[in-house]
């Protein structure tokens, strides 16, 4: 069956729009409560030759109010139960933040697969310095992309698809 990547990450570091370029697709929203627009969360992706199933933790519902970070840490639990390799998604504009490690704590002693993706890096030359940092955070290789640019999404996939 199909491989499961899962996208967890800080809420605004870029997942649903990641998630949107990688799926193909401009609008990926769904309605299915009157008034309630959700972001949605599944895509069957095609990359060269290989195919996966993307999630979105980031739309997933919590049940544990609304802190930032228990939040995250139920879709980080939710992302090592389900996927087979997880992109880990940062932002190099606000840089490395606390809750970025705490999570990444998680994602490591899960033993999962991880890919630590940079995002935001609308220019190299501009921002590579600032990517450095996130070596930091003991996961592995940082991978500098531009979720909205189109920029490094090749690299960083050679990088996920290694564990398929
Ligand atoms: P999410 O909360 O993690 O799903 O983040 P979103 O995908 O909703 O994006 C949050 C904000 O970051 C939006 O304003 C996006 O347009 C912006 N954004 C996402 N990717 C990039 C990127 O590669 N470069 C820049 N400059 N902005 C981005
Ligand atoms: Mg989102």
């Amino acid at each position: 069956s199909r491989p499961v990547v899962a996208i967890v990450g800080r809420p605004n570091v870029g997942k649903s729009t990641l998630f949107n370029t990688l799926a193909g697709e401009r609008i990926s929203i769904v309605k299915d409560t009157p008034g309630v627009t959700r972001d949605r969360i599944y895509a069957d992706v095609t990359w060269l030759n290989y195919n996966f199933t993307l999630i979105d933790t980031g739309g997933i519902e919590p049940d544990s109010g609304d802190v930032i970070l228990s939040q995250m840490r139920e879709q980080a639990e939710i992302a090592i139960a389900t996927a087979d390799v997880i992109m880990f998604i940062t932002d190099v504009r606000q840089g490395l933040q606390d809750a970025d490690a705490k999570v990444a704590d998680m994602l490591r002693r899960s033993k999962k697969p991880v890919v630590l993706v940079v995002n935001k890096v609308d220019s190299f030359e501009k921002f590579m310095p600032d990517v450095y940092e996130f070596y930091n955070l003991g996961i592995g290789e940082p991978y500098p992309v531009s979720a909205s640019s189109m920029l490094g999404l090749g690299d960083m996939l050679d990088e996920v698809v290694k564990y398929f």
